[in-house]
C-alpha cells in the first residue's frame, strides 16, 4: 500500500518555501530526465569498524528511545559490545562524518552505554542446535568467542576448548580490570554462553586432548592467539628477576613485585608495556617512584594507544623514549643494571615492520632489580595441529581463514591480524561464514560478495542470515560527508567520558573511564547524522514541489509517483543524510 502525503509545517523548518499543493491536472512526470532513488547506504563509521556494526541504525533506534533495539543491532555483528565499548581502538570515530563538521561522535561510549543499559535475550532469535554438524573452537579469546557465537546463531553445535581455567583469553588474562572490569566481560560471555555453547576449560588441545580426538568434529576453528611473551636476552642466573609483560599481567600478585623500593624497568612501547607499568603502580599502592618504561620509539611512534600513554603519564609513570636495550649486567647472581643505546625507528610503510637503528654512540645505564620485558608475543609451536603451515610464527590462511589443513580454519592474533580485539572479533565472524559455506558446499567468495560492506573486509551478518531482500540498503555504497546536507544540523560539542582523577585511580583497580551520563548520551545520539539511514524525517515530501513522494509501507521506504515527479531533484537536496539520489531516467 502506498500513501500520498500532504506536508505539514514545523516550527523548526528552515526558512525556505515548501510545497502545499500540486497540479494534479498536469502529469508533469513526462518532463522528467532524472528520477530519485531512495535507498539506505552504509555510514562511514560502519565501513571503518572492523566488525561492520550497523552504527547508524543503532543510533536511530536509540533516538526513538529503543535502547534494547539498538543493542540488538550491535549484537547482530558483535557479541562483545561491553568489551568493545571500553577497549576498542575505535577506528569508527576517525571516519565519522560529524568529524568534518565539528567533532566526531563518541561512538565507543555509545556502545558501552548500550551494553550497560540495554537488555536483550538473543536466545529466541536463533535456531539453537538446529544443525547436526559439530564444530570445535580452540581458544576462548575474542576470536574464538566471536566464531562460536556466530556459528551458534547459524544453528551449529559448538564446543570451545580452552587451556586456561577461565574463558576470555587476553580479555581476562591480559587487559587489566581498571580498563575492562571483569563483571562487564562476564556479562558479554554469559550472553554468548546462553546460545548453548559447550565449554571445556582447563583443556589444552595437543596436551589434555589430542588433535586426533577432534577428528569427529566437522570443522575446527583455531583461535589460539599468541600466548608467550618474547624475551630479550637469556637471563642466565637472574631468571627470577626477569619476566615477560604477559606473564606479569596474567597474575600480577604472583611475582612479589609489591616492594616499591625495587627498581623495575619495563621494556617496550606497546599496550602490554603500558598496562604492565600501570598495573605495577596499583600493586605498589600508587607508589611509582621506581617504575620506568623505556622503549626505542619516540613518543609519537609508540604502538600503545595514545589515550593509554597519556593516562600513564598522568599517573606519574616515567616513560623514556628513544633508547633500546643493549646489555644486561648481573653481580653475585643478581640483576644489577641494563645498558641502553640511543635508538631510532624506521618503519617500512609497505610491510608495517619496524627496524631499530643505532642513532648515536651514547649509552644510558639504568639500575634495575627487576625487568619486565614487553616486546611482543609469539606462538608456542607445539600448540598447533601437526602439519599445519606456519610462516613467521603465524598460521598461514587465505582471506577466509582457511588453513593448509582440510576443515581447519583460523583467526585472531594467531593469523597475524592487527592485534586488536575488534580485528579478532571480525576474523571470528569471517571464520563462521567460511565454515558455514564449507559445510553447505557453498563458495565463500560468492556469499561474501552479496553481503560485504563497501570495500571493507567485513560483511553484514544480519543480511547473511536473513537474505539481502530484507530491507532497502545498498551494502556496497558508503555515504561520504559530501552527501550530508549540513544545513539541517547545528554545531554542538562532543561529550567525552569523565575519568577518575589520577591521584585516586593510581592506587586502585577501579575502572578509570566512566560511562556517559544519560543526558550526555542523549546529546550524542541527537548529534549523530545517521548517515545513509532514512529516519522518516519527511524532508523529501515536505520539499517536493509536486507532492509526489509516496511511501511503501511494506518496505518502510519512500518512493515517487512517476506520473507527477518531474525530476527536479529537490528531494535529493533536502535529504539530510544522503538517502535520496538522482539517477538518469531510462524509460
Ligand atoms: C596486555 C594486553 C592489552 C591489550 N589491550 C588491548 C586494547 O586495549 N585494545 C585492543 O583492541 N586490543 C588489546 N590487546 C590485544 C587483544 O587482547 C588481542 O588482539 C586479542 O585478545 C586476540 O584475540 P585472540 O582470540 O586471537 O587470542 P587470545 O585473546 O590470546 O585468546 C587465545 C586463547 O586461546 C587459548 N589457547 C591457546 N592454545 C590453546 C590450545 N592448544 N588449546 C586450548 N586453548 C588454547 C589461550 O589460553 C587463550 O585463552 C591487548 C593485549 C594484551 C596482551
Ligand atoms: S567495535 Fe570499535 S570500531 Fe566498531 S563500532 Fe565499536 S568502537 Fe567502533
Ligand atoms: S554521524 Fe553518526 S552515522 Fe554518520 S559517521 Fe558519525 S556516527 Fe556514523
Amino acid at each position: 500500500m502506498v500513501t500520498r502525503y500532504r506536508p505539514r509545517l514545523r516550527r523548526d523548518d528552515p526558512f525556505v518555501a515548501i510545497s502545499c499543493d500540486n497540479s494534479l491536472a498536469f502529469k508533469t512526470g513526462t518532463q522528467r530526465s532524472e528520477r530519485p532513488v531512495f535507498i539506505n547506504k552504509i555510514a562511514p563509521c560502519r565501513h571503518a569498524c572492523p566488525i561492520g556494526i550497523d552504527i547508524s541504525t543503532a543510533f536511530h533506534l536509540a533516538s526513538q528511545g529503543d535502547i534494547d533495539g539498538a543493542l540488538r543491532t550491535y549484537l547482530q555483528d558483535n557479541p562483545l559490545p561491553g568489551v568493545c565499548g571500553r577497549v576498542c581502538y575505535h577506528p569508527c570515530e576517525a571516519e565519522c562524518s560529524r568529524g568534518n563538521f565539528d567533532e566526531s561522535i563518541s561512538i565507543r561510549s555509545f556502545e558501552r552505554f548500550l551494553s550497560d543499559h540495554g537488555q536483550v535475550d538473543i536466545r529466541g532469535d536463533v535456531p539453537i542446535h538446529s544443525r547436526k554438524e559439530k564444530i570445535a573452537v580452540i581458544g576462548s579469546g575474542p576470536a574464538g568467542l566471536s566464531s562460536s557465537y556466530h556459528l551458534a546463531r547459524l544453528g551449529y553445535q559448538v564446543t570451545i576448548f580452552e587451556g586456561r581455567s577461565e574463558i576470555g583469553g587476553m580479555l581476562r588474562y591480559g587487559i587489566p580490570s581498571y580498563r575492562l572490569p571483569r563483571s562487564v566481560l562476564d556479562r558479554d560471555i554469559q550472553r554468548i554462553r546462553s546460545l548453548g555453547i559447550d565449554i571445556q576449560g582447563n583443556t589444552t588441545v595437543g596436551k589434555e586432548v589430542s588433535w586426533k580426538e577432534l577428528a569427529s568434529f566437522d570443522a575446527i576453528f583455531l583461535a589460539v592467539g599468541l600466548q608467550s611473551g618474547k624475551i630479550l636476552f637469556e637471563p642466565f642466573g637472574v631468571e627470577s628477576a626477569v619476566i615477560t609483560g604477559v606473564e606479569f599481567l596474567a597474575d600480577p600478585q604472583k611475582w612479589s613485585l609489591d616492594d616499591s623500593t625495587q627498581k623495575t624497568l619495563i621494556i617496550g612501547g606497546g599496550n602490554v608495556a603500558i598496562d604492565a607499568a600501570r598495573t605495577l603502580l596499583r600493586v605498589r599502592n600508587g607508589n611509582g617512584s621506581n617504575i620506568t618504561v623505556i622503549c626505542p620509539e619516540s613518543r609519537d611512534q609508540m604502538p600503545a594507544l595514545p589515550e593509554e600513554v597519556n593516562e600513564a603519564l598522568e599517573e606519574g609513570i616515567r616513560i623514556v623514549n628513544g633508547w633500546a636495550p643493549d646489555k644486561l649486567h648481573r653481580k653475585d647472581g643478581k640483576l644489577v643494571s641494563l645498558d641502553f643505546y640511543q635508538a631510532e625507528i624506521r618503519i617500512d610503510e609497505a610491510s608495517g615492520t619496524l627496524e631499530i637503528m643505532r642513532a648515536g654512540k651514547e649509552v644510558q645505564k639504568h639500575l634495575a632489580d627487576k625487568l619486565i620485558v614487553a616486546i611482543g608475543q609469539g606462538m608456542e609451536s607445539d600448540i598447533l595441529p601437526p602439519g599445519i603451515e606456519v610462516k613467521g610464527g603465524k598460521v598461514v590462511v587465505d582471506e577466509w581463514g582457511r588453513t593448509s589443513l582440510p576443515k581447519f580454519f583460523a583467526g585472531g592474533d594467531a593469523i597475524g591480524e592487527k592485534a586488536f580485539v575488534a580485528d579478532a572479533i571480525a576474523s571470528g565472524k569471517r571464520g563462521a561464514l567460511a565454515i558455514s559455506c564449507f559445510l553447505r558446499g557453498r563458495d565463500a567468495d560468492t556469499e561474501f560478495q552479496a553481503y560485504h560492506l563497501g570495500k571493507s573486509h567485513t560483511f553484514s551478518f544480519r543480511h547473511f542470515i536473513e537474505g539481502p531482500e530484507k530491507d532497502l540498503v545498498d551494502l556496497k555504497r558508503v555515504v561520504s560527508f559530501d552527501h550530508i546536507n549540513t544545513l539541517f544540523f547545528c554545531e554542538s560539542p562532543r561529550n567525552n567520558p569523565d575519568r577518575l582523577d589520577p591521584g585516586t585511580r593510581k592506587s586502585t583497580f577501579e575502572e578509570v573511564t566512566r560511562g556517559l551520563e544519560p543526558r550526555q548520551m542523549e546529546e550524542e545520539i541527537a548529534r549523530c547524522f545517521r548517515c545513509g539511514t532514512c529516519i522518516d524525517c519527511e524532508n523529501c515530501l515536505d520539499f517536493c514541489p509536486d507532492i509526489s513522494i509516496i511511501k511503501d509501507a511494506r518496505l518502510g521506504m519512500y518512493g515517487f509517483d512517476s506520473d507527477y515527479c518531474k525530476g527536479c531533484g529537490m528531494c535529493s537536496v533536502a535529504c539530510p543524510r544522503g538517502v535520496v539520489e538522482m539517477v538518469e531516467e531510462t524509460t
